[in-house]
């Protein structure tokens, strides 16, 4: 059946109308419930259902064979109704080569790498593999991916295969092929977790000078320069120093990333994760800081309990997209030898593939253990109204601290104060410093 100009016509204005809504879209890869729309300005993922998909001129082949996922009135959401397509997002780790030997570096990594690391042939095949299942972002890190020389290769073929890699860095080392190549990311973040002392005492050496000469430079190359902060208690309350130093080398992007007890951040958790009453007081604070000196803050996925405590409820962080534990579905991790696992902080699953063998693995029933089985969740997590969103919390943090990845989020405010209130069920009171160390990251 031919289909008339009238209606060719009505089709096109609808595209039209929608494509100037979010920007010209760099790409569309179709989801079970619609399809994810890549946009260029802003630079953003943006999820529609199959309507909208349709109106852009989209069809999700066998993908949209089923009853099309719908959102429910008392806060279900789309994307977790079932587990994506593919990945968004990879994290790779392209090497485990580091000098800098940092008191928590939650990959442990050391000046010689770790065994049976893969190298530019095998990373460019990663590449391709992950660009032909629709992962549309790569975030490259180490160890330290600049000291690689093919790292230019990886780059620019992940650009010419439509992925945008994003890099994170030291500072520390190889600053000028880093600005040679920093037009070809997306963005950059260097890691600082501290200005000037701060910086010593949370790393354990003194390098914020050479960082911070490494920041001027990168933002002289790019202006999508940002930083990492690891929050941990000795930084704490020393954070707004690094907001300032970000308005001052005009850089556009904070991320606060939660203390991981994996790699040798296992061995120092105790000591640096941050307190109770500071993870209850980190949403106020980065909010506040990032009002004071206008900068872009984004708070890792680990943090969403912490954001959930403040109760925006359901639908608010829905809209904003916040998202807890979707290691092993909106993204994935690959370490230095190529294995897959769930998220850069966490182990390879046992008999997991390598990267370029994540086709086959994603759709298993028992792909990625308890971070697909999410919602089977014990108390509190079973009853909380964001559990969908946050799906129990970081499952690094569980391991360490409970020995179970299924266990709910041990620092997660609510689980704490249901614990005060459930005696019979909560672990001893003393659980953190009784944590087990379990191998979270292998190589
Ligand atoms: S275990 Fe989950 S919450 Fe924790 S860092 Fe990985 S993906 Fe994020
Ligand atoms: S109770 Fe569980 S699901 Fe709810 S915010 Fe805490 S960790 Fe997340």
């Amino acid at each position: 059946m031919g289909v008339g100009l009238g209606t060719r016509w009505r089709a096109w204005r609808r595209a039209r109308r929608a494509r100037r809504t979010f920007g010209a879209p760099r790409g569309f890869r179709a989801e079970r419930f619609g399809g994810i729309v890549q946009t260029e300005t802003p630079r953003a993922l943006v999820f529609v259902d199959r309507a909208y998909a349709r109106r852009l001129g989209h069809d999700g082949g066998a993908l949209w064979d089923g009853p099309e996922p719908a959102a429910t009135d008392d806060g279900g959401n789309i994307i977790s109704a079932h587990h994506l397509s593919a990945p968004l997002e990879a994290h790779l780790q392209l090497t485990n080569r580091c000098d800098a030997g940092c008191t928590g570096c939650y990959t442990g990594a050391t000046p010689q790498g770790g065994p049976a690391e893969w190298g530019r042939d095998e990373w460019l095949r990663a590449v391709d593999a992950l660009a032909d299942r629709g992962v549309l972002h790569l975030a490259l890190g180490g160890g330290e991916s600049a000291v690689l020389p093919w790292l230019g290769d990886i780059v620019r073929h992940a650009r010419a295969r439509g992925l945008v890699p994003n890099l994170t860095t030291s500072g520390l080392t190889h600053v000028d092929e880093l600005c040679e190549l920093a037009p070809l990311f997306g963005q950059i973040n260097v890691s600082l977790d501290g200005v000037g002392e701060i910086y010593a005492r949370v790393r354990g050496f003194d390098g914020f000078a050479r960082v911070d000469a490494a920041v001027q430079r990168l933002r002289a190359s790019t202006p999508h320069v940002g930083v990492n902060t690891v929050v941990t208690r000795v930084n704490y309350d020393h954070l707004e120093d690094v907001f300032r130093y970000c308005r001052t080398r005009g850089l556009s992007e904070i991320e606060l990333l939660r203390f991981k007890p994996s790699g040798r951040g296992a061995g120092v958790f105790a000591e640096l994760t941050c307190s109770d009453a500071q993870h209850r007081g980190i949403l106020p604070l980065a909010l506040r800081l990032a009002r004071r000196y206008r900068r872009r803050v984004r708070m890792d996925c680990s943090y969403t309990p912490m954001v959930a405590h403040h109760r925006p409820g359901a639908r608010l962080m829905q809209w904003l997209a916040i998202y807890g534990c979707a290691g092993g579905d909106l993204l994935i991790g690959a370490k230095a030898h190529g294995k897959v696992s769930a998220c850069s902080f966490a182990a390879p699953p046992a008999a997991g593939p390598d990267v370029v063998g994540l086709g086959d693995y994603w759709d298993r029933p028992e792909a990625f253990g308890a971070f697909r089985s999410w919602r089977e969740a014990a108390e509190p997590c079973s009853s909380c109204e964001v559990h969908d969103l946050c799906r129990g919390g970081c499952r690094v943090v569980s391991a360490h601290v409970s020995g179970s990845l299924a266990a709910p989020d041990p620092e997660c405010p609510r689980v704490i104060d249901w614990r005060a209130a459930h005696p019979a069920s909560a672990p001893a009171p003393g659980e953190i410093s009784t944590r087990r160390r379990l191998p979270v990251l292998a190589h």
